[in-house]
Formats: C-alpha cells, sequence, structure tokens
C-alpha cells in the first residue's frame, strides 16, 4: 500500500494494478479494433417452429483481437459503452451484416442487437436509415433488438425511437423478456413486433414447471398483444419438445448450431438453396 498524505492508506494492490493495467490495453484494444476492422458478426439461425423452416438469423457481434483472440461481447459491449465505442463499432458490424445478408435469399430477416446507449441518440434512426440505404438493404428485412432492461432508462424515448423506426418499416423486439422488470402497461404502451423469452426460462423447462408456466403465459401474453414470440437458448430436442404445443413460435439455440461467421453461414444456406 502507498501513503498519501497524514495516515491515508490508499489499498493500491499489484492484483489491481494489473487489472487496471488489463481495463487500460482493453479499452485501447477496442478503440484500435473498430478502426482496424476487428469486429465481425457472426449469425444465428432463427427457426419458425410451425414449419421447421429457417427464417432468419440474429447478428452477433465478436471481436478477433491480435493479442486476445475471439473475444465475446458480454466482455467487450460494456466497456465499449462507457468509453463511447459503442456506436463505431455497431454502425462497423452492422454494415457488414447488411452486406452479407444481401447474399441470402430475400426471405431471411436479419436482426441487430442494439445498445441502451444507442437508443439514446436522438439521430439513430437516421444513422441506421443511412446505413440501410448506402447497402441497398430493404428495411422490412431488419429487425432491431431491444433488451428489456434498457426500457427503464427513458420509455417516453424509447418509444418514440420505436415508433420512427416502425414508420420505415424496420421491426423492433423486446430481447431477454422476464429479465428486466418491464411493466405490463408499459409493455402495452410500447409497439414491439415480438418478443424474446430468455435462455434463463427456456432451457430449464423439462425440470422446471415453473418456468413452463412462466413461458405459457408470456406466449399468452404475447398473443393477446398481437407480439408473436421467439423462445432463445433451445438447446435440446426436449426443451423443443416442451415447447411443442404452441402456436406461432420462432426458436432459436445451439440446437440449430452455434453463431457463425458469414462464409460459413453462406456455405449453409448455399446446400439449403437460400441464396
Ligand atoms: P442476446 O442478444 O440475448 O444473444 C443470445 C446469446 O446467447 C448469444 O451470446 C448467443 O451466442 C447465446 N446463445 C444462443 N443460443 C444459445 C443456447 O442454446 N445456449 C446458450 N447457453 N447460449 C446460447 P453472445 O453472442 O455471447 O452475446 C451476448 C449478448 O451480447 C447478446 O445477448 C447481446 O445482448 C449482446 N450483443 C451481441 N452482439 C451485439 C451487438 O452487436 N451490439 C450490442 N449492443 N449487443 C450485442
Ligand atoms: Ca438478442
Ligand atoms: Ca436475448
Ligand atoms: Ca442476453
Amino acid at each position: 500500500a502507498k501513503r498519501q498524505g497524514r495516515n491515508q492508506i490508499a489499498w493500491f494492490t499489484p492484483a489491481m494494478e494489473s487489472e487496471l493495467r488489463f481495463r487500460g490495453e482493453l479499452e485501447a484494444g477496442i478503440r484500435r479494433g473498430v478502426s482496424a476492422g476487428e469486429f465481425v458478426p457472426y449469425y444465428e439461425k432463427q427457426i419458425d417452429l410451425a414449419t421447421g423452416e429457417l427464417v432468419g438469423f440474429e447478428m452477433l457481434a465478436r471481436w478477433m483481437s491480435p493479442t486476445l483472440g475471439k473475444v465475446g461481447p458480454d466482455i467487450f459491449i460494456p466497456v465499449a459503452e462507457e468509453i463511447g465505442a459503442i456506436a463505431e463499432l455497431s454502425e462497423s458490424v452492422i454494415r457488414q451484416a447488411l452486406r452479407d445478408a444481401r447474399a441470402w435469399d430475400p426471405k431471411l430477416t436479419l436482426a441487430v442487437n442494439i445498445s441502451p446507449v444507442q437508443l439514446r441518440d436522438p439521430w439513430f434512426a437516421q444513422k441506421l436509415l443511412k446505413l440501410l440505404v448506402e447497402a441497398n438493404f430493404p428495411p422490412h428485412r431488419l429487425e432491431i433488438e431491444i433488451t428489456e432492461s434498457s426500457l427503464h432508462e427513458n420509455v417516453g424515448l424509447v418509444r418514440s425511437m420505436i415508433t420512427s423506426l416502425k414508420n420505415q418499416g424496420i421491426r423492433v423486439s423486446l430481447d431477454d423478456f422476464g429479465t428486466g422488470y418491464s411493466s405490463l402497461a408499459q409493455l402495452r404502451s410500447l409497439p414491439f413486433d415480438r418478443i424474446k423469452i430468455d435462455r434463463s426460462f427456456i432451457s430449464s423447462m423439462p425440470e422446471s414447471e415453473e418456468n413452463r408456466t412462466i413461458v405459457k403465459s408470456i406466449v399468452a401474453l404475447g398473443q393477446g398483444l398481437g407480439m408473436p414470440v421467439t423462445a432463445e437458448g433451445v438447446e435440446s430436442e426436449e426443451v423443443l419438445a416442451a415447447l411443442g404445443g404452441y402456436d406461432g413460435l420462432k426458436a432459436q439455440g445451439y440446437l440449430y448450431g452455434h453463431p457463425q461467421p458469414a462464409d460459413i453461414t453462406l456455405e449453409g444456406l448455399r446446400q439449403l438453396h437460400m441464396t
């Protein structure tokens, strides 16, 4: 520990120092990586359970760091948000994704995740439209995912953002539903096109009667509000069987494969004659 003035001890340990250094390197690495194009889209399949057909993909960002290797978004998104790099990062991966998705069957949709930090930008919808125009990508093929936990920040702002996106033909989903304490009144007042039930309720359905009840209720709620439902985190045939009885469901999860980079995704689509 290091002495600071009179009897003041700053508990600055070597572990903290190396953590801070790591944090500093992470921030610098993210800034550099955004300019260097190290952030790339991966794609996870989305299946219509009624037909078993592939209906689209969710884009999930990955950082191909020259020093750290492949890094997942749970590590770099919060840091990118804090250092003000999220908008640029997001724009970079969305731009790539729009280009990739243009080579897919035009029936297939592309879902992208948007940070609450981006939703606070009054120009967000404009910026997104600009990307769509640049890529010559039809807005109706794009779906924006907003997490339930980003709702409490400023519902009024989120509402007008959703409305302006929808006016352009872009669809908007409520992500990670069930984990974020949104009220039913809020849900009713926000014009989402779809609800995505969080993985934590889905993956344990076979063992948990409670979770089966919760999922059943959310599906019914979605039906009542005119918001079809996606189940995320479908990992096994058992989970799929537990979801079997519901109409209008979409599903995604490791049962259908892990998220894949653009080239492998495209190769898979060629085999399905969906390019
Ligand atoms: P999310 O939107 O809820 O995405 C689902 C996460 O669960 C993904 O993790 C996916 O790889 C993983 N997953 C999918 N199926 C299964 C399964 O069957 N079992 C298990 N255990 N996991 C499954 P990932 O790719 O690490 O992404 C984590 C979160 O990072 C995402 O959660 C999303 O909120 C955020 N994220 C990803 N890409 C972006 C981005 O470009 N921008 C922003 N703002 N956030 C992003
Ligand atoms: Ca998502
Ligand atoms: Ca989710
Ligand atoms: Ca999540």
